[in-house]
């Protein structure tokens, strides 16, 4: 049934609609390059829809770009490349005027000038907003661009796989959801913007879209993988998960405990509720393990006295959110929060232009590891990644098209797609793709989460290994060719194990503690050994291949802890 039933010719294919897609697309559309979209979603359903904070750029007379940079490479543990930090915080103010410019609806002081709030890590007030549905506005007002150019989205289209020959990129297969049809698209170029994988988490503030799929088909088609041991575990989600953004301590929440302390004064004096994420959120899950949370399972985030006015003018989504999806009202009531997974710092491996190692292809946004956020992400900075990367991707591949020609197709590669969809929709009995779901779920959750330690990962490996053999004998239920959601999930099910495997061979050989990589076996950071990006690729043999690459050191000195 799933037979290639059209080919489309673009100059460059964009996987990925959000914010880095978004803003690859218009640059490259503005330098003339004829460019297709590919989105699994409706544009601006893609999760960058759902930041809430806001976008850090040193714009104030008494801030500068290099003390940006300096929080940043200080908040990565350590491990983000410099050079790249560079760019992401000296490109920064560049990245808020274009986004003004295209009238982003940025909240602004009685003197008109742009409102900026505080975030974890930082030693200045640099998060710029849109009160607290940043992400929602930036998203549509690039959307809207995108309409004034005519840039052409194949929206609820599913890439399924990355055409690669002799490390050039030559299409992709993708299926049209509404009509169950298959096309290739060839195209000289290509840019993942697929965003992030913390649903393997299950607990996530992330959109259930957010499964990985951008590591997966990057994964399978030969490319390393770049730093997956570090996902960022957010402090403050409600119980199920849906995130309270960061903006909320930003404003000046407290953190408090079933005892009624405000007890980050314990784990970080100076910083307190503003320390960076990964400590933040050990301190809520050690305060609840150690018996201080409420009902054995949380704690609250009180912003009671910030005041009704603040809240409804600052923070008014944040009370929407709380009200339908806790039953609280934050003006009256404590929030009930405990960690929820959030982001992922690692992803395909970039240089600072945004290439991977096959020519023609590749990748920026939160899909990419270029690597601006090393072990743990400032709140803030992975908008402005979208934006500063996003860009320079499509700069970078819309001038490489003048001596790009378009590389064959090589038939095995496509045929080899179609028999795999063809099969798995065929097969009659099989496993239940949720139970499947909801055991790696499980597993990513108790053995790879906040607290690592060998013995526990040693154990989820080797129970993903039996869920991977499990995953290829999947039940589709659902026979249908149009908007097919069993065949969705199931595909979205083998991107998630490809990442959830990366995670652990990363994990499992860093033996130290670094930003959002805790171990209780090695607590501390260890530079001499591990000073250094884990690199993962899939060999010729099937089985995941290690290696490592420096980490790129200008002139901010490592240090041997991280403290705030
Ligand atoms: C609740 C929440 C709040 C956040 N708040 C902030 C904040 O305040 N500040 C901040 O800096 N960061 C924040 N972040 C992080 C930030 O929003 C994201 O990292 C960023 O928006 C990711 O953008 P992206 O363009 O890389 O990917 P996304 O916006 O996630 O878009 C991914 C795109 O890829 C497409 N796609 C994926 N797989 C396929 C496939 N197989 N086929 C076709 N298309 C595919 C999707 O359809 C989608 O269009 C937040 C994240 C969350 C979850």
């Amino acid at each position: 049934m799933f037979k290639v039933v059209n080919t489309l010719k673009h100059d460059l294919v964009i996987v990925g609609a959000g914010l880095a897609g978004q803003a690859a697309a218009l640059e490259a559309r503005e330098r003339g390059a004829d460019v297709a979209v590919v989105s699994k979603v409706h544009p601006v359903r893609s999760h960058s829809g759902a930041a809430q904070g806001g976008i850090n750029a040193a714009i104030k007379p008494d801030d500068n770009w290099k003390d940006h940079m300096f929080d940043t490479v200080k908040g990565s543990a350590y491990l983000a490349d410099q050079d790249a930090v560079r760019i992401l915080c000296s490109e920064a103010p560049n990245a808020i005027w274009w986004l003004d410019g295209f009238g982003a609806p940025f909240t602004r002081q009685e003197d008109g000038t742009l409102a900026q709030r505080p975030f974890g890590g930082q030693r200045r007030n640099r998060t710029c907003h849109v009160a607290d549905h940043t992400g929602h506005n930036l998203l549509h007002t690039l959307y809207e661009q995108m309409i004034r150019l005519g840039i052409r989205v194949y929206e609820e289209w599913f890439v399924t796989r990355l055409l690669v020959s002799e490390r050039k990129f030559v299409g992709l297969l993708a299926i049209d959801l509404l009509k169950g049809e298959m096309s290739l698209i060839q195209a000289r170029a290509c840019i993942l913007a697929t965003g992030g994988a913390a649903r393997i988490f299950g607990q996530s503030s992330n959109a259930l879209i957010n499964t990985g799929d951008g590591v997966s088909l990057a994964y399978r088609a030969g490319l390393p993988i770049e730093d997956m041991e570090f996902f960022q575990i957010h402090p403050t989600g409600l119980l199920n998960g849906i995130l309270m953004t960061e903006g909320c301590r930003g404003e000046g929440a407290y953190l408090i405990n079933a005892e009624g302390e405000r007890f980050m004064k314990n784990y970080a004096p100076q910083f307190m509720e503003l320390a960076p994420r990964d400590q933040v959120s050990r301190a809520i899950q050690t305060e609840i393990n150690e018996g201080r949370g409420f009902e054995g399972s949380y704690v609250h985030l009180d912003l009671r006295h910030l005041g009704e006015e603040k809240i409804m003018s600052r923070l008014p989504q944040i009370r929407e959110i709380a009200l339908y999806f806790a039953g609280v009202d934050p003006v009256t009531t404590p929030v009930p929060i405990r960690p929820t997974a959030h982001y992922t710092m690692g992803g395909v491996d970039v240089d600072t232009d945004c290439k991977t190692e096959v020519e023609g292809l590749y990748a920026a946004g939160e899909c990419a590891c270029v690597s601006v956020h090393g072990a743990n992400r400032l709140g803030g900075n992975s908008l402005l990644e979208t934006i500063v990367f996003g860009r320079r991707a499509g700069i970078n591949a819309a001038g490489s098209l003048k001596d790009a020609a378009q590389g064959d197709v090589p038939q095995d590669l496509v045929s080899s797609d179609e028999h795999r969809l063809a099969e798995m929709l065929g097969r009659e009995s099989g496993e239940s793709i949720a139970e499947l779901r909801k055991e790696m779920e499980d597993v990513v959750r108790e053995n790879f989460g906040l607290f690592k330690n060998e013995e526990g990962m040693t154990k989820g490996r080797e129970r993903l290994r039996k869920l991977r053999e499990r995953a290829g004998n999947v039940l589709i239920p659902d026979k249908g060719r149009i908007f097919n959601q069993s065949l969705v999930n199931a595909l979205q099910l083998e991107a998630m194990l490809d990442v959830a495997r990366v995670l652990a061979e990363g994990a499992i050989r860093r033996q130290e503690s670094r930003g959002g990589h805790y171990r209780t076996d090695y607590p501390k950071m260890d530079n001499e050994n591990f000073h250094h990006h884990t690199i993962i690729r899939l060999g010729a043999d099937g089985e995941p291949e290690f290696s490592t690459k420096a980490v790129v050191v200008e002139d901010i000195p490592i240090e041997a802890e991280v403290k705030y």
